[in-house]
């Protein structure tokens, strides 16, 4: 369904474009030596070369493996690589920026990635191509602390510096027919888990929203159904939950809604949300838009990428989710919400690879214990190949699924040994010899006459209690599917 918010004067959908910053991922900064492995933990000031500190003198030197990744990121939204970029100097004033400027990648030029695209699930449930317009490097900042002194803020420059990537979705406003961006909250989310996945998968940023390696500044507009052309859009920035993105987007929607049906104009402002609230306010308005006064950074010369270089990256690209799904529906015949569960962290997609090993049989088993039971045991560090033995030992009528799931228990629990070792431990072996299950079923019958009588009268249905009964009589042990055989041979 399409998301449609009903005003009083009819019916209005939403415009949404996204500007996601990932951090990337690599030994040291953008264009310093100082480590770029920032983590909270790290004392303050102490991964901060001269460079980020923007001593006087002190000269950028670009970091290659920022530039491979930025590469690798482009490659896997199927992006064009810009053979040439420039850096160039955002100027802005803020205490956690000792250079008084950012150096970015302008929009009026060409950024190291371009034009490219990724795939989500629409809100209607079909697949939809969301645009990228572009993703360039730039610096991170530094990190200012208001809340340590009651009149001092402290800076933190370990951070400052550090290679981010910002990804811009594409909104094609020549062309309003050209309906590949985001129209709804939920599609917001879609679209950074994915951004997400495609960063992890990749190894070009952990994309982790709480951690603060992956944030977004949101755009919306709105427009009535049916209306060409776009709207003024406002931009919240800085967020760093999926929950709070979505609230953010639904609230300026709303607000901007009932600004034109109050027969007033939106402005072009830059937000802020109010996490505590759930709304959005205006941070500065556009006449205070901040003139950023971009000019090429004289110190850096201009980024030049060889085909060569795009092609020895090509070649070390893992495989995508995306692909990763469609294998795993196609050659392994799970469904779409297995595949997209068991693929949502490289962690979890070897595991079940792991355990799935070369019985592709195994996977829609593995896939249905991996997903309704270790996942709700996050703590329990079960082996790949004890799965594989457990859902073997069904698959050979070993043990039925009741046994299985006192094994995995027992486990859980801590039982110590392989899923074998236990079911001999504890005598747990499945009865398949038909004269025992025979016998069982000749018992159930004779002490159930009312209830076959039932049966026989029409009561099909009733079969499920026999099912039950003999598979009390035998203590759990019986096969299942033998026991349905015999009995409905008995019952005849
Ligand atoms: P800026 O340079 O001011 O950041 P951009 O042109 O780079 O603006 O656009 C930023 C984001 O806003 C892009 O994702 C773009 O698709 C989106 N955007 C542009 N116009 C609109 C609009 N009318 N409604 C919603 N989003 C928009
Ligand atoms: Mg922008």
């Amino acid at each position: 369904m399409t998301y449609i918010i009903k005003g009083k004067t009819g019916d209005w959908e939403l415009v949404i474009g996204l500007e996601t910053h990932i951090e990337v991922l690599s030994h040291s900064k953008l264009f310093s030596g100082a480590s770029a492995d920032y983590n909270p933990t790290v004392a303050p000031n102490t991964q901060v070369s001269f460079v980020d500190a923007a001593m006087p003198g002190m000269l950028p030197t670009l970091n290659r493996e920022c530039v491979n990744q930025a590469i690798r990121f482009g490659l896997a939204i199927n992006a064009e690589i810009s053979k040439r970029s420039i850096f160039a100097r955002k100027q802005y004033f803020y205490p956690d920026l000792p250079q008084g400027y950012q150096i970015s990648q302008p929009a009026e030029e060409p950024p190291v990635v371009g034009r490219g695209w990724l795939e989500i699930e629409s809100d209607n449930g079909s697949v939809k191509k969301i645009l990228i317009e572009r993703a360039h490097m730039e610096q991170d900042a530094g990190k200012s602390f208001h809340d340590k002194h009651p009149n001092k803020t402290f800076v933190d420059l370990n951070r400052s510096g550090v290679c981010l990537l910002e990804i811009v979705t594409f909104l094609d406003i020549k062309n309003p027919e050209n309906n590949s961006y985001i129209t709804s909250p939920d599609e917001a989310e879609r679209y950074l888990r994915q951004i997400r996945e495609i960063a992890r998968a990749t190894g070009v940023s952990n994309a982790n929203m709480e951690e603060g390696s992956m944030r977004a500044d949101v755009n919306v507009s709105v427009r009535k159904v049916g209306e060409t052309g776009f709207r003024t859009r406002t931009e919240t920035k800085n967020m760093v939950s999926f929950k709070f993105i979505k609230t953010a987007i639904e609230f300026e929607a709303r607000r901007q809604i009932e600004i034109y049906e109050s027969g007033d104009e939106v402005s072009q402002d830059t937000m802020r949300f109010n996490q505590d609230r759930g709304t959005t306010s205006v941070m500065r308005s556009k006449e205070d838009a901040l003139d950023y006064r971009y000019f090429p950074d004289p110190d850096l010369l201009p980024l030049i990428i060889t085909d060569d270089q795009i092609e020895k990256i090509r070649e070390t690209m893992p495989e995508l989710p995306a692909a990763k799904r469609a294998r795993y529906m196609g050659e392994l015949g799970l469904n779409a919400y297995d595949a997209a569960r068991l693929t949502e962290s490289v962690e979890v997609s070897k595991w079940f690879e792991s355990a799935v090993g070369d019985k592709p049989a195994r996977a829609k088993p593995v896939a249905n214990w991996m997903i309704s039971e270790l996942f709700a045991h996050p703590e329990f560090e079960m082996k790949p190949a004890d799965l594989s033995e457990l859902v073997d030992m069904i698959a050979a009528a070993e043990i039925n699924g009741k046994q299985a799931k006192d094994i995995f228990i027992k486990m859980l629990d801590g039982e110590k040994g392989n899923p074998k070792e236990i079911a001999d431990r504890f005598g747990m072996k499945q009865i398949t010899d038909t004269g025992a299950i025979e016998k069982a079923v000749a018992e159930v019958l004779a002490a159930n006459a009312a209830q076959v009588a039932e049966y026989k009268s029409g009561k099909t249905g009733m079969l499920g209690f026999f099912v039950g009964a003999v598979m009390k009589a035998t203590g759990g042990k019986a096969n299942p599917a033998a026991v349905n055989e015999i009995l409905k041979e008995k019952l005849i």
